[in-house]
């Protein structure tokens, strides 16, 4: 396949925007090369500026769940447009969306939209720390909150991939508040409450994690967490910006059947529009703003644009009583033929799988927290990136993103993608 275009596009690019993109991971700094240049998409594909179709096992980072340009999503945005793109007034889709969410989400009374998963995270915090009065977290090393500074600790894929686990600019005052746990460790989340007594506001956690490949919970982890939360007056966040309205209508939470405290939303709740929500019981949303002391706030919060968008995809899920037993299966699906073709050629590996959520890793161990994911061998991931773009798949550009599997793909597009990694794999 030939990126001439692409080259050429991102060459112009670097000229005027640093690193010639707008979120680091596209770069393909990890990977190598220059990044593709993507035209538009339909469905499970990619068209990009060479002409080139791809199959995308990325979806915008999981928000398109129901493929690209999914035609209810399209034709709700499209109607809403000619009807005025931003007004900082309340509308009434707005509060059907809420009301769809909340519906949707156990454990939720209240939820408020903002515009990226960032935003959800760091208002979540925030939250916590007013309902607790207290300032410190504990977040996890490999897990991903959006960029704002006090996540920005050992936060997983993008930053991991550039080999900047805490970003210059936060300020140490910043970072003090920030206790990093080990994933999957609950007897270091113990030592580090019994260290801080009184003084953690919130845990913060993927409750599957995305952003170090896909790493499960283990038995126990997010029950124990749970447990401690409650005896210590510490708010529990599900950070949900992946796996809410993907692993389940009811995300995470549903799932594995824990309750949070607050949880967080972004990728489909807006159906590829920038959308992020929080929510949480009565108690703690009333503690925002305007009924509470606790400001958050957004130009651009509930655009009609987007809410219609993120209405849209919700209904078609909420309306599909199959839609996630369907995507499990097709992911179970691609997950036994990966198996297949890599141990038929030798390849170390491991798999990971929740749900459409799956990572494939260079190395036999488990993959268990951030430590265990490192060990995975990027010279194998860099040729295996590269021999399927050149078979026309496109995967994550770094070995520490989850694949999103979307209900648009085909079950002949997952044996040509098997085919495919049989193919490279002859070539690790
Ligand atoms: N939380 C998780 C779990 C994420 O994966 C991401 C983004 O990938 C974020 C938060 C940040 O969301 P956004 O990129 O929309 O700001």
């Amino acid at each position: 396949m030939l990126y001439q275009r692409s080259s050429q596009l991102f060459a112009e690019a670097e000229k005027v925007i640093p690193g010639g993109v707008n979120s680091p991971v596209r770069a393909f700094k990890s990977v190598g090369g220059t990044p593709i240049f993507v035209k538009q998409a339909k469905g499970a594909y990619l068209y990009d500026e060479d002409g080139n179709r791809l199959i995308d096992y990325i979806n915008s980072w999981g928000p398109m769940i129901l493929g690209h340009a999914y035609e209810p999503v399209v034709q709700a945005v499209t109607e809403k447009a000619k009807l005025g793109t931003s007004f900082g007034m309340p509308t009434e889709l707005e509060t059907k969306i809420a009301a769809l969410a909340v519906s949707m989400v156990p454990n939720i009374d209240k939820i408020r939209f903002v515009n990226s998963g960032t935003e959800a995270c760091m208002s979540a915090v925030r939250l916590a720390r007013g309902f607790t009065k207290r300032d410190k977290i504990i977040k996890f090393a490999g897990c991903y909150h959006g960029h704002s500074d006090s996540f920005l600790i050992q936060a997983g894929s993008g930053a991991m991939t550039f080999g900047t686990p805490n970003s210059p600019g936060v300020t140490a005052g910043t970072a003090k508040d920030t206790l990093l746990a080990k994933y999957n460790d609950l007897e270091n989340v113990q030592s580090l409450i019994e260290a801080n007594p009184n003084e953690i506001a919130a845990i913060i956690v993927e409750p599957v994690a995305g952003n170090m490949g896909c790493v499960p919970p283990t038995k126990g982890f997010l029950e124990g967490l749970r447990q401690l939360c409650s005896e210590n007056g510490i708010l529990l966040i599900f950070d949900e910006v992946m796996t809410g309205f993907r692993l389940a209508k009811g995300g995470a939470q549903e799932l594995l059947n824990i309750n949070a405290d607050i949880v967080c939303f972004g990728k489909v709740i807006g159906g590829g529009l920038p959308v992020g929500a929080f929510a949480a019981r009565e108690e703690i949303m009333n503690y925002l703003a305007p009924l509470g002391p606790v400001y958050q706030a957004g130009t651009l919060s509930g655009n009609p644009l987007a809410m219609a968008a993120g209405l849209s995809m919700l209904e078609s899920l909420n309306n599909d009583a199959a839609i996630f037993q369907r995507l499990e299966e097709k992911t179970a699906y691609l997950e036994a033929g990966i198996h297949r073709v890599l141990k038929a050629n030798n390849v170390v590996y491991t798999i990971n799988r929740v749900g459409s959520m799956i990572s494939v890793h260079f190395d036999a161990n488990p993959v268990v927290d951030f430590q265990t994911a490192a060990k995975g061998d990027n010279e194998t991931f860099k040729k295996f990136f590269h021999g399927l773009l050149q078979e026309g798949i496109y995967i994550a550009p770094s070995a520490y993103e989850t694949w999103f599997i979307t209900d648009a793909l085909s079950y002949e597009d997952l044996d040509f993608t098997i085919n495919a990694i049989d193919k490279v794999s002859k070539t690790l």
